[in-house]
């Protein structure tokens, strides 16, 4: 399916006969999928202002986006999160207190505000996670009577609460004391998130070579030699041979092969899951870097291929800044036109799997 060779809808939708990829008149579409690390109450809500409502706000008034959805956290041990006050349904390391702004969390969740779990819990540096933490959160969401449709793999190799080969041994029944893929299943989560990241604008669709050969860092761009990297590419492209590969990234550049947005993969339990690719950079992911990812040249290039851009971001880490604002204005503008569909995760991934058949 990944390596499945598909047009863009959109060029041949209309009088191609085939399913458009984005409702009318839209074509591409943008949602947010914000990590919830180092985000405060009182960042978070700031957020939920900006994004969700039109109230007013220190960066003018709120965009209104009623699709845009936070992730949240079941509980945090990682120390330097709780020293800054990260906000987590449980206040302590071991998911047994529930925190003063789980009710806001639950209720946040309950009206399509917050839609992911941001695995069970932030376990960075220390890690220490047990299923039994996933059962104590799962059975928070049953009393509450919450789903989270999105699971976001979390931070680093601390965290075994992950899923997939690469991060964790969340998926592996071998490790019980750790495993939990079936309990994410139980919290309602459809749409899994397990670490790729692209650099190209518009996820789902096709784009030619050159397009897919982008700057590793957005922040310090490469700039140079592209000539060299570009025949490099094309010289993977056409054997898979990765001491190609290895030149292009050598060069400051990365190149992709394929850009899916979504594709399916078997966790290690033999459960298969569907499997989301997000957009962005490493080094670009906090409200103050998001023009470096989101700006005029990147939101053409998305329209203009009529794919998907789920960006990848941590919006609650720092407070806002003027310039990332804007960049969402720009997003806000396109979206007012009718050129860029604006929503939430799940229903932009519930969108593209029906429009190709996948479900
Ligand atoms: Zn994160």
């Amino acid at each position: 399916m990944e390596g499945a060779r598909v047009a863009s809808p959109n060029e041949t939708g209309a009088d191609g006969g085939r399913a458009r990829l984005w409702p009318e008149p839209y074509r591409a579409a943008f949602a947010i999928c914000s990590d919830a690390d180092d985000s405060t109450w009182e960042r978070f809500d700031l957020v939920q202002r900006l994004l969700r409502t039109r109230e007013p706000t220190p960066f003018g008034p709120g965009l209104g986006w009623e699709g845009f959805a936070d992730t949240f956290f079941g509980f945090t041990r990682y120390p330097a999160a709780r020293t800054l006050g990260q906000v987590s349904v449980f206040a302590d390391e071991e998911a047994r207190v529930l925190s003063p702004h789980a009710g806001e969390i639950a209720a946040a969740i309950r009206r399509g505000a917050v839609d992911g779990l941001h695995g069970w819990g932030d376990c960075i540096a220390v890690g220490g996670f047990r299923r039994g933490h996933a059962e104590a959160i799962l059975a928070w969401m049953r009393r509450e009577g919450l789903a989270a449709p999105v699971w976001v793999n979390h931070g680093d190799r601390h965290n075994v609460q992950n899923l997939g080969a690469v991060m964790g041994r969340g998926d592996d029944p071998a490790r019980a004391e750790v495993y939990n893929a079936d309990l994410v299943r139980q919290a309602g989560c459809r749409w899994h998130w397990l670490g790729d990241l692209s650099r190209v604008p518009g996820q789902g669709v096709d784009h030619p070579l050159g397009e897919r050969l982008t700057p590793i860092s957005p922040v310090t761009p490469a700039g140079r030699r592209r000539g060299l990297a570009l025949a490099l590419a094309r010289l993977y492209e056409m054997t898979g041979a990765s001491p190609f590969l290895k030149g292009v990234h050598r060069l400051g550049w990365q190149f992709e092969r394929r850009t899916p947005l979504l594709t399916r993969a078997r966790l290690r339990d033999g459960s298969e899951v569907w499997v989301f690719t997000r957009y962005g950079a490493w080094d670009a992911a906090d409200f103050a870097t998001l023009p470096a990812v989101v700006n005029d040249d990147t939101l053409a290039a998305l329209v203009r291929s009529g794919g998907a851009m789920i960006l990848y971001t941590h919006l609650g880490r720092r407070p806002p800044t003027e310039a990332g604002v804007a960049a969402l204005r720009q997003v806000d503008k396109l979206f007012r036109e009718g050129a860029l569909w604006v929503t939430g995760v799940p229903a932009l991934l519930a969108r593209y799997a029906h429009a190709k058949g996948f479900t």
